[in-house]
């Protein structure tokens, strides 16, 4: 053919009009290309990555939703919650010199106190091993079941679900409310919204009052702050604390868990891919399809997955996110979007959890024909336990061995030492006694390792014994004067000064030095 035919046919065809794909071709060939494939994640999902740093944001109106998981979250919520509001009310018989609050942080006194357990400040070691214990418990938590403490235990998840509660009950379920907020302001639009904000108020403002009931008895103190009389830190503090309950539950809600709180972020890094997360089981959703559409695929030999589209599960989520868009940041793994999906397919006769709490691995398994096999026990989740148990261990076995008496020693910095008129060298020393029941007792100190010395206490009852008086669970400071009479000592001698109960003999002791000039 000559160039001219050629160019006078290519320009024929240019003209012509194309013959487009009719929609229903379109959706089978899209429905063969994704059948069950990953789905890619919503653009502008919450966390997003490749999203921008901050984005304005959307009001979420989360739709109710009942189901297993949702009934789990209620008895969680009440559960934690009963807790924190009653607890500083139970009391615990210690004896009559000792608070009856069986929970009480007791700042004056410096002590604190859980039921059975006084801990004092020379023990808050039991601090550190309580907060590696809970550390380990969290990373066990997410090793297992991803971020099962987001969904269910974190307070900021337990009081948002609260405050959310109010708000359907008094601005009513998802649809009611988008459609009262899109209207104009009437009467009972306004009624409507300065009730749900007194009642936020309300348990803001109880939240807070039941913070500071920790810090002294309870029931004096709910007296005081009702009449006036409590200390202005109290109020302070219910104050401030009442502000961000109202803040962070009421208003920003899911921004905390998506902006601010570093969990999501350490979690990402510490997960791996045997761990459970509520997962969109693409498998069996890809390709979705409305009921109507995916009936017109199989009647066209297409595939059309079990999803329908219907977004009840994106509705009822607390984040807003779409859970079919793959693992985000800003789900905080409720499992809600299951208990909307199993609705959803239990309705339409379908099996339910396309959902589930699921790995992605366990997915491919079923792609390839595996089996599926969940992996509870693997290195890390084993050496989680194995801290936790270690650790849990030793503080059972040092709180049920520890005495009930203490001593500390601290040596005189300046001087070390002090040279007496007769050739003596004399150390002193602060040495702090504790007596740790709730009765006052008597203990006889005394001094080893310091052949042909003298022991002098200062302020104390010399019967042969020195014999120091000690308040009930009190601690009492004592000066004392180590005198030694040998000729050139050492530089340094180790020493310890012994403790016994004159009554009891229950006994401790504490190791320090006595100090001479370097070369006598
Ligand atoms: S609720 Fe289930 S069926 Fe509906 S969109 Fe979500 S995953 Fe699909
Ligand atoms: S996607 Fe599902 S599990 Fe994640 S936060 Fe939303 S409702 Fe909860």
């Amino acid at each position: 053919m000559c160039p001219g035919c050629d160019a006078a046919l290519a320009m024929t065809a240019a003209t012509l009009p194309r013959q487009r794909p009719s929609p229903l071709a379109n959706l089978i060939e899209e429905a063969k290309r994704t059948a069950g494939g990953p789905p890619s994640p919503p653009p502008d999902e919450p966390g997003d990555d490749e999203g921008p740093l901050y984005a304005a944001r959307r009001k979420i109106y989360p739709q109710s939703v009942s189901g297993t998981y949702r009934r789990i979250k209620w008895i969680v919520l009440l559960i934690t919650l009963g807790i924190y509001y009653l607890l500083p009310f139970v009391r615990w018989d210690r004896g009559p010199n000792a608070p009856d609050q069986a929970v009480l942080v007791d700042l004056p006194g410096r002590r604190f106190y859980f039921f059975f357990i006084e801990i004092w400040p020379q023990e808050v070691y039991y601090f550190t091993g309580l907060l590696i214990v809970a550390a380990m418990a969290l990373f066990l938590m997410n090793a297992v079941a991803g971020r099962v403490w987001c969904g269910y235990l974190c307070p900021q998840t337990v009081w948002t679900d609260l405050f959310l509660a109010i708000e359907r009950w008094t601005e009513g379920d998802r649809r009611e409310h988008l459609l009262r907020d899109r209207g104009p302001w009437t009467l009972d639009r306004l009624a409507r919204a300065g009730t749900k904000h007194f009642l936020w108020l309300m348990v803001a403002w109880w939240t807070g009052g039941a913070w500071v009931l920790y810090f002294a008895d309870a029931p004096t103190l709910v007296k005081n702050l009702a009449t006036f009389q409590a200390p202005f830190v109290a109020y302070a503090f219910i104050g401030t604390l009442t502000f961000t309950t109202y803040a962070l539950a009421g208003w920003m809600r899911e921004q905390v868990c998506v902006y601010m709180c570093p969990w999501p972020r350490i979690q990402a890094a510490l997960t791996d891919e045997y761990a459970l997360n509520v997962t969109y089981r693409y498998d069996r959703g890809e390709p979705r399809a409305s009921l109507k559409k995916a009936a017109a695929l199989h009647e066209h030999g297409a595939p059309a997955g079990d999803c329908i589209d219907c977004l009840q599960c994106v509705h009822v989520c607390p984040t807003g996110v779409d859970i079919r868009g793959g693992p985000n940041l800003g789900c905080i793994q409720c499992g809600l979007c299951i208990d909307a999906c199993d609705a959803v397919m239990a309705k339409i006769g379908r099996p339910t959890r396309l959902i589930a709490y699921d790995t992605d691995l366990s997915i491919k398994d079923r792609q390839e024909g595996r089996a599926t096999v969940y992996h509870f026990v693997r290195m890390r989740t084993a050496l989680y336990v194995a801290i936790i148990a270690v650790v849990a261990g030793v503080m059972t076995f040092t709180l049920a061995t520890r005495t009930a008496q203490g001593i500390s020693v601290i040596h005189d910095r300046n001087p070390i030492f002090v040279r007496l008129s007769d050739g003596a060298l004399r150390n002193a020393y602060t040495v702090r006694i504790i007596n740790k029941r709730g009765e006052r007792r008597e203990f006889a100190l005394s001094l080893s390792g310091l052949a042909g010395s003298l022991i002098d206490i200062v302020q104390t009852r010399d019967d042969g014994r020195f014999v120091v008086d000690v308040g009930p669970d009190q601690t009492r400071e004592v000066r004392v004067l180590v005198t030694d009479y040998v000729d050139f000592p050492p530089a340094s001698t180790p020493i310890t000064f012994h403790l016994y109960d004159v009554i009891t003999g229950e006994r401790a002791s504490a190791a320090d030095y006595f100090r001479a000039p370097a070369g006598g």
